[in-house]
C-alpha cells in the first residue's frame, strides 16, 4: 500500500488554506516527501507525521513554490531536529537552485547539520527495495529538468496454501523457499517446484506524481494503468489559453490524461486560488468520474483494486 499525505496544494503562491507545493508519499517505514514549497515544516508539525524519517526530498523542479520550504526545513534541523542524513534528489538545474538555496543563503559557509546528499536524477529507476520502486520520468514544464515519478510495488504471485496442502509441503522453511522461487525435496524424496503452488502473477500497485506540466501527450505512457495519478490542476478550462502561455494544465487536461490512461483515481493538485474547489472538481469530474481535488492534510491510500480517501469532508461542495 502506498499512503499519500498532502502537506501543501496551492499553486504558486498559498491562499488562507492553502499551503505550497509538498506532499509525502509513505510505504512501510519509507518516506518520501515531493516538493517543499515554503511552510512545509509547519505543515509537517501540523500533520503530525514527525521530521524523523524524512530523509528522502524528490523534487519535480526548480520553480520557488516547489523549493523555498527546503532553507527553512535545513534552518531548523541546524538548532532542532536531527536526522541522520538528507537526500536531494532532482534534475540538474533543479539541484543546481537548491545547492544555492542551501549553501549560499542558508549555511553561507557553516557546516550542515547532516550530511546532504545531492542526487541528480535524468530518468530512470533510483530507488528499489524489496517491494517496490521509484523511477523518475521527464515532464514539459516551464524550464528544464522537470520530473515526475513512478512509485511501483513489485509483481507478486501469492502462495496457494491448498496446494501446498495436497503437495504434502510441510510448515516452515519450506514453503518460504517456494516463495522465494527455491525448488524443495520433500522427506520422501519427491520435489516440489515454486510453480506448483504459486499463483498467477498479480501486479503491484502503481502510484504516478507529476508536478506542474504543461503537456499530457508525452505522459500517456507512463502513467498507463496506474491505481493513484496526483497531478496539477491550475487552470479552468475557460482559460486554457493562459494554462498554455504558462505551461499548465486545465482540470479537464488533467482529467483527459487519466480517462486515455485508464487511471483508476485521479488526484488534482496545485490549485489555483482564482478559483473555487468545487468548480475544478465538477470539471474534472465531468470527464474523469473518480476525481478528486487534494486539500491540504488529506490523505489517501492507494491499495489493492480500491483507493479510499480516508479523511471524506462532509462540508465539501
Ligand atoms: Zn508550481
Ligand atoms: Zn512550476
Amino acid at each position: 500500500m502506498f499512503e499519500i499525505l498532502f502537506l501543501g496544494t496551492s499553486a504558486s503562491a498559498p491562499s488562507a488554506k492553502r499551503g505550497l507545493s509538498a506532499l509525502i508519499v509513505k510505504h512501510g517505514e519509507y518516506r518520501f516527501l515531493i516538493d517543499c514549497g515554503e511552510g512545509t515544516q509547519r505543515q509537517i508539525l501540523q500533520s503530525g507525521t514527525g521530521f524523523k524519517h524524512l530523509t528522502r526530498v524528490l523534487l519535480t523542479h526548480g520553480h520557488l513554490d516547489h523549493i523555498l520550504g527546503l532553507g527553512g526545513l535545513l534552518s531548523t534541523f541546524l538548532r532542532w531536529e536531527a536526522i541522520d542524513e538528507l537526500e536531494i534528489f532532482g534534475g540538474r538545474t533543479t539541484l543546481d537552485r537548491v545547492h544555492d538555496l542551501l549553501y549560499g543563503v542558508v549555511l553561507r559557509g557553516n557546516q550542515p547539520p547532516m550530511p546532504i546528499q545531492f542526487r541528480e536524477l535524468k530518468g530512470g529507476l533510483f530507488f528499489d527495495c524489496d517491494d517496490f520502486s521509484v523511477s523518475a520520468f521527464p515532464v514539459s514544464h516551464r524550464g528544464p529538468d522537470c520530473l515526475g515519478f513512478v512509485f511501483e510495488g513489485k509483481a507478486r504471485r501469492p502462495f496457494l496454501p491448498g496446494k501446498a496442502d495436497e503437495l504434502g509441503v510441510p510448515f516452515g522453511p519450506e514453503r518460504r523457499d517456494l516463495v522465494a522461487g527455491k525448488t524443495i525435496k520433500l522427506p520422501n524424496g519427491k520435489q516440489v517446484t515454486p510453480d506448483e503452488v504459486l499463483g498467477p502473477v498479480h501486479k503491484g500497485l502503481k502510484l504516478v506524481v507529476v508536478g506542474d506540466t504543461g503537456r499530457t501527450d508525452n505522459l500517456l505512457d507512463v502513467c498507463r494503468d496506474a491505481d493513484a495519478l496526483v497531478i496539477e490542476s491550475t487552470y479552468l478550462n475557460e482559460e486554457a489559453e493562459m494554462a498554455r502561455e504558462f505551461s499548465h494544465l486545465t482540470a479537464q487536461q488533467a482529467a483527459e490524461l487519466a480517462v486515455k490512461a485508464n487511471i483508476k483515481q485521479l488526484i488534482l493538485t496545485h490549485i489555483s486560488r482564482r478559483y473555487r474547489e468545487k468548480d475544478v472538481l465538477k470539471e474534472a469530474q465531468a470527464v474523469h468520474p473518480n476525481a478528486a481535488v487534494a486539500r491540504d492534510f488529506d490523505t489517501f491510500q492507494v491499495k489493492r483494486d480500491e483507493l479510499v480517501e480516508d479523511k471524506v469532508n462532509d462540508h465539501r461542495q
